[in-house]
Protein backbone atom coordinates (compact mmCIF):
# COMPACT_ATOMS: atom_id res chain seq x y z
CA UNK A 1 0.00 0.00 0.00
CA UNK A 2 1.10 3.67 -0.89
CA UNK A 3 1.27 6.88 1.42
CA UNK A 4 0.00 9.86 1.22
CA UNK A 5 1.05 12.04 3.85
CA UNK A 6 -1.21 15.56 4.55
CA UNK A 7 1.75 18.07 5.87
CA UNK A 8 0.15 21.29 7.31
CA UNK A 9 2.94 23.59 7.25
CA UNK A 10 3.59 27.52 8.31
CA UNK A 11 7.13 27.26 10.07
CA UNK A 12 11.24 26.59 8.40
CA UNK A 13 10.88 23.58 9.73
CA UNK A 14 7.69 21.88 7.74
CA UNK A 15 9.01 23.80 5.00
CA UNK A 16 12.36 21.76 5.23
CA UNK A 17 10.32 18.15 5.49
CA UNK A 18 8.51 19.52 2.56
CA UNK A 19 11.45 19.25 0.53
CA UNK A 20 11.46 15.88 1.42
CA UNK A 21 8.20 15.24 0.31
CA UNK A 22 8.00 13.31 -3.14
CA UNK A 23 5.13 14.19 -5.71
CA UNK A 24 2.20 12.04 -4.06
CA UNK A 25 2.22 13.98 -1.26
CA UNK A 26 0.86 17.31 -0.14
CA UNK A 27 2.05 20.51 1.82
CA UNK A 28 -1.04 22.78 3.61
CA UNK A 29 -0.43 26.47 3.74
CA UNK A 30 -2.76 28.88 5.67
CA UNK A 31 -2.16 31.45 2.70
CA UNK A 32 -0.56 34.22 4.79
CA UNK A 33 3.05 33.61 3.64
CA UNK A 34 5.04 32.88 1.03
CA UNK A 35 4.42 29.69 -1.05
CA UNK A 36 6.92 27.88 -2.88
CA UNK A 37 7.11 27.73 -6.00
CA UNK A 38 9.94 24.89 -6.28
CA UNK A 39 8.77 21.28 -4.39
CA UNK A 40 8.86 18.28 -5.51
CA UNK A 41 5.13 17.21 -3.68
CA UNK A 42 1.47 19.30 -4.56
CA UNK A 43 0.95 22.11 -2.25
CA UNK A 44 -2.63 23.28 -0.90
CA UNK A 45 -3.21 27.02 -0.10
CA UNK A 46 -5.73 27.85 2.27
CA UNK A 47 -8.18 26.71 5.10
CA UNK A 48 -10.82 23.46 5.20
CA UNK A 49 -13.72 24.77 6.61
CA UNK A 50 -12.55 23.33 10.11
CA UNK A 51 -12.20 20.87 11.59
CA UNK A 52 -15.19 18.58 9.59
CA UNK A 53 -13.88 20.35 6.30
CA UNK A 54 -10.52 19.16 6.84
CA UNK A 55 -11.73 15.02 7.65
CA UNK A 56 -13.62 14.79 4.65
CA UNK A 57 -10.65 16.32 2.96
CA UNK A 58 -8.87 13.62 4.12
CA UNK A 59 -10.80 11.01 3.08
CA UNK A 60 -11.69 12.23 -0.61
CA UNK A 61 -7.90 12.76 -1.18
CA UNK A 62 -6.45 9.44 0.74
CA UNK A 63 -4.71 10.79 2.81
CA UNK A 64 -2.99 7.92 5.64
CA UNK A 65 -0.56 10.33 7.72
CA UNK A 66 -1.37 13.53 8.74
CA UNK A 67 1.32 15.80 10.14
CA UNK A 68 0.95 18.85 12.21
CA UNK A 69 3.94 21.07 11.67
CA UNK A 70 2.31 24.69 12.13
CA UNK A 71 3.57 26.85 14.83
CA UNK A 72 3.17 26.69 18.27
CA UNK A 73 0.95 29.48 18.69
CA UNK A 74 -1.89 27.91 15.74
CA UNK A 75 -4.03 26.24 18.51
CA UNK A 76 -7.14 26.11 16.36
CA UNK A 77 -5.57 24.38 13.32
CA UNK A 78 -3.95 22.02 15.40
CA UNK A 79 -6.77 21.02 17.64
CA UNK A 80 -8.56 20.67 13.86
CA UNK A 81 -5.74 18.25 12.90
CA UNK A 82 -5.99 16.07 15.67
CA UNK A 83 -9.82 15.48 15.64
CA UNK A 84 -9.80 15.70 11.91
CA UNK A 85 -7.44 12.47 12.07
CA UNK A 86 -9.34 10.51 14.51
CA UNK A 87 -12.43 11.28 12.59
CA UNK A 88 -11.06 10.08 9.21
CA UNK A 89 -9.15 7.14 11.34
CA UNK A 90 -5.31 7.70 10.59
CA UNK A 91 -2.55 9.01 12.70
CA UNK A 92 -1.76 12.23 13.43
CA UNK A 93 1.94 13.06 14.22
CA UNK A 94 3.26 16.86 15.08
CA UNK A 95 6.56 18.38 15.19
CA UNK A 96 6.50 20.53 18.47
CA UNK A 97 9.33 23.18 18.90
CA UNK A 98 10.47 22.68 22.54
CA UNK A 99 9.56 25.87 24.42
CA UNK A 100 13.06 28.52 25.45
CA UNK A 101 13.74 28.42 28.85
CA UNK A 102 14.79 31.38 30.83
CA UNK A 103 18.44 31.21 32.22
CA UNK A 104 19.89 33.05 34.90
CA UNK A 105 19.89 37.16 34.54
CA UNK A 106 16.75 36.70 32.83
CA UNK A 107 13.58 38.76 33.95
CA UNK A 108 10.62 36.72 32.05
CA UNK A 109 7.21 37.99 33.15
CA UNK A 110 4.55 35.42 31.29
CA UNK A 111 1.08 36.61 30.70
CA UNK A 112 -2.15 34.99 30.00
CA UNK A 113 -3.73 36.60 26.88
CA UNK A 114 -4.29 40.32 25.75
CA UNK A 115 -5.46 42.21 28.97
CA UNK A 116 -2.57 40.42 30.76
CA UNK A 117 -0.48 41.90 28.96
CA UNK A 118 -1.59 45.27 29.09
CA UNK A 119 -1.79 45.05 32.34
CA UNK A 120 2.36 44.01 32.87
CA UNK A 121 3.17 46.62 30.54
CA UNK A 122 2.16 49.74 32.87
CA UNK A 123 5.44 50.29 34.43
CA UNK A 124 6.87 50.69 31.16
CA UNK A 125 7.38 53.12 28.38
CA UNK A 126 9.20 51.80 25.56
CA UNK A 127 8.10 48.02 24.24
CA UNK A 128 9.27 46.31 21.57
CA UNK A 129 6.55 44.04 20.40
CA UNK A 130 7.08 40.54 18.32
CA UNK A 131 4.36 38.93 18.25
CA UNK A 132 3.17 39.50 14.81
CA UNK A 133 0.29 41.31 14.13
CA UNK A 134 -2.03 41.62 16.58
CA UNK A 135 -1.10 44.56 18.21
CA UNK A 136 -1.69 46.76 15.69
CA UNK A 137 -5.57 46.14 16.12
CA UNK A 138 -4.73 48.52 19.53
CA UNK A 139 -2.84 50.98 17.97
CA UNK A 140 -5.81 53.44 19.70
CA UNK A 141 -5.00 52.47 22.94
CA UNK A 142 -1.62 53.36 23.36
CA UNK A 143 -1.25 55.20 26.93
CA UNK A 144 0.40 58.58 26.14
CA UNK A 145 3.33 57.74 28.27
CA UNK A 146 4.04 54.76 25.85
CA UNK A 147 5.60 55.06 22.69
CA UNK A 148 5.28 50.76 20.96
CA UNK A 149 7.66 49.50 18.32
CA UNK A 150 6.22 46.65 16.53
CA UNK A 151 7.72 44.14 14.56
CA UNK A 152 6.04 42.35 11.92
CA UNK A 153 6.50 40.04 8.78
CA UNK A 154 5.56 43.00 6.40
CA UNK A 155 5.92 47.25 7.71
CA UNK A 156 2.93 49.02 7.62
CA UNK A 157 1.30 52.31 8.82
CA UNK A 158 1.83 52.72 12.92
CA UNK A 159 1.02 56.16 14.02
CA UNK A 160 2.48 59.12 15.72
CA UNK A 161 2.88 56.52 19.25
CA UNK A 162 3.88 53.23 16.94
CA UNK A 163 6.33 52.49 14.84
CA UNK A 164 5.88 49.31 13.03
CA UNK A 165 9.07 47.21 11.52
CA UNK A 166 8.80 45.12 8.60
CA UNK A 167 11.25 42.47 9.01
CA UNK A 168 11.68 38.58 8.51
CA UNK A 169 14.48 36.35 10.65
CA UNK A 170 16.72 34.78 11.00
CA UNK A 171 17.70 37.48 13.26
CA UNK A 172 21.49 38.52 14.21
CA UNK A 173 22.43 39.52 17.58
CA UNK A 174 24.24 42.93 16.12
CA UNK A 175 21.35 43.80 14.80
CA UNK A 176 19.04 43.35 17.48
CA UNK A 177 21.70 45.02 20.07
CA UNK A 178 21.37 48.16 17.19
CA UNK A 179 17.51 47.70 17.80
CA UNK A 180 17.30 48.17 21.35
CA UNK A 181 19.19 50.78 21.44
CA UNK A 182 18.00 53.22 18.89
CA UNK A 183 14.45 52.76 20.19
CA UNK A 184 15.49 52.44 23.83
CA UNK A 185 13.49 49.40 24.11
CA UNK A 186 12.70 49.04 28.24
CA UNK A 187 10.51 45.98 27.47
CA UNK A 188 10.25 42.97 24.96
CA UNK A 189 7.17 41.50 24.48
CA UNK A 190 7.41 37.92 22.24
CA UNK A 191 5.90 34.14 22.42
CA UNK A 192 7.87 31.88 23.26
CA UNK A 193 8.19 30.33 19.83
CA UNK A 194 10.88 28.13 20.66
CA UNK A 195 12.61 29.13 16.86
CA UNK A 196 16.56 29.80 16.79
CA UNK A 197 15.78 32.46 14.22
CA UNK A 198 14.10 34.43 16.80
CA UNK A 199 16.01 33.68 19.73
CA UNK A 200 18.99 36.54 19.84
CA UNK A 201 16.45 39.23 20.82
CA UNK A 202 16.34 37.17 23.98
CA UNK A 203 20.03 37.64 24.49
CA UNK A 204 19.98 41.06 24.10
CA UNK A 205 17.20 41.64 26.48
CA UNK A 206 18.83 39.42 29.10
CA UNK A 207 22.64 41.92 28.39
CA UNK A 208 20.61 44.99 28.54
CA UNK A 209 18.66 43.89 31.47
CA UNK A 210 15.27 44.55 29.82
CA UNK A 211 12.52 42.20 30.92
CA UNK A 212 10.65 39.92 28.99
CA UNK A 213 6.80 39.56 28.74
CA UNK A 214 6.06 36.56 27.48
CA UNK A 215 2.75 35.56 25.83
CA UNK A 216 1.92 31.89 27.21
CA UNK A 217 1.99 29.10 24.91
CA UNK A 218 -1.52 27.55 23.98
CA UNK A 219 -2.44 24.01 25.20
CA UNK A 220 -1.77 21.87 22.09
CA UNK A 221 -4.17 18.53 21.67
CA UNK A 222 -2.60 15.08 22.36
CA UNK A 223 -1.65 13.57 19.37
CA UNK A 224 -0.33 9.89 17.97
CA UNK A 225 3.25 10.45 18.35
CA UNK A 226 5.06 14.17 18.93
CA UNK A 227 8.51 15.08 17.60
CA UNK A 228 10.97 17.97 18.35
CA UNK A 229 12.57 18.25 15.45
CA UNK A 230 12.60 17.71 11.94
CA UNK A 231 15.59 15.31 12.10
CA UNK A 232 13.74 12.86 14.29
CA UNK A 233 10.53 13.59 12.30
CA UNK A 234 12.43 13.31 9.12
CA UNK A 235 13.89 9.46 10.47
CA UNK A 236 10.46 8.15 11.58
CA UNK A 237 8.93 9.41 8.23
CA UNK A 238 11.33 7.01 6.47
CA UNK A 239 10.13 3.90 8.41
CA UNK A 240 6.57 4.85 8.15
CA UNK A 241 6.48 4.64 4.74
CA UNK A 242 8.55 1.77 3.87
CA UNK A 243 6.01 0.02 5.90
CA UNK A 244 3.39 -2.33 3.82
P1 LIG B 1 -4.82 29.10 13.57
O1 LIG B 1 -5.50 30.20 14.30
O2 LIG B 1 -4.52 27.85 14.30
O3 LIG B 1 -5.63 28.71 12.24
C1 LIG B 1 -6.63 29.52 11.68
C2 LIG B 1 -7.17 28.84 10.45
O4 LIG B 1 -6.24 28.95 9.37
C3 LIG B 1 -7.38 27.35 10.59
O5 LIG B 1 -8.58 27.06 11.27
C4 LIG B 1 -7.35 26.90 9.15
O6 LIG B 1 -8.57 27.24 8.49
C5 LIG B 1 -6.28 27.79 8.56
N1 LIG B 1 -4.94 27.17 8.60
C6 LIG B 1 -3.97 27.34 9.51
N2 LIG B 1 -2.87 26.66 9.17
C7 LIG B 1 -3.15 26.04 8.00
C8 LIG B 1 -2.39 25.20 7.13
N3 LIG B 1 -1.13 24.85 7.39
N4 LIG B 1 -3.01 24.75 6.01
C9 LIG B 1 -4.29 25.13 5.71
N5 LIG B 1 -5.04 25.92 6.50
C10 LIG B 1 -4.46 26.38 7.63
O7 LIG B 1 -3.47 29.64 12.93
P2 LIG B 1 -2.82 31.12 12.89
O8 LIG B 1 -2.22 31.40 14.21
O9 LIG B 1 -3.81 32.05 12.26
O10 LIG B 1 -1.63 30.83 11.85
C11 LIG B 1 -1.91 30.68 10.47
C12 LIG B 1 -0.70 30.00 9.83
O11 LIG B 1 0.48 30.80 10.05
C13 LIG B 1 -0.42 28.62 10.42
O12 LIG B 1 -0.16 27.74 9.36
C14 LIG B 1 0.80 28.83 11.29
O13 LIG B 1 1.64 27.70 11.32
C15 LIG B 1 1.49 30.03 10.65
N6 LIG B 1 2.20 30.87 11.65
C16 LIG B 1 1.54 31.28 12.77
C17 LIG B 1 2.21 32.05 13.71
C18 LIG B 1 1.53 32.50 14.98
O14 LIG B 1 2.21 33.14 15.81
N7 LIG B 1 0.27 32.19 15.20
C19 LIG B 1 3.57 32.37 13.50
C20 LIG B 1 4.20 31.93 12.35
C21 LIG B 1 3.51 31.18 11.42
P3 LIG B 1 -9.77 26.20 8.35
O15 LIG B 1 -10.39 26.07 9.71
O16 LIG B 1 -10.67 26.85 7.35
O17 LIG B 1 -9.19 24.91 7.88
Amino acid sequence: MSHRILLLGGVTEALAIARQLGPEHVYSLAGIGRVPQDLTCQVRVGGYGGAEGLAAYLREAGISLLIDATHPYAAQISRNAASAAQAAGIPCWALRRPAWQAQPGDDWREVDDWAGLIEALKPFKRPLFTLGREPLQHLEEIPPEQFWTLRALEACAGNERCEVIGARGPFQIEDERALFERRRIDVLVSKNSGSVATEPKLDVARERGVPVLILKRPVLPVVDREFTSSAQLTTALSDFSVRP
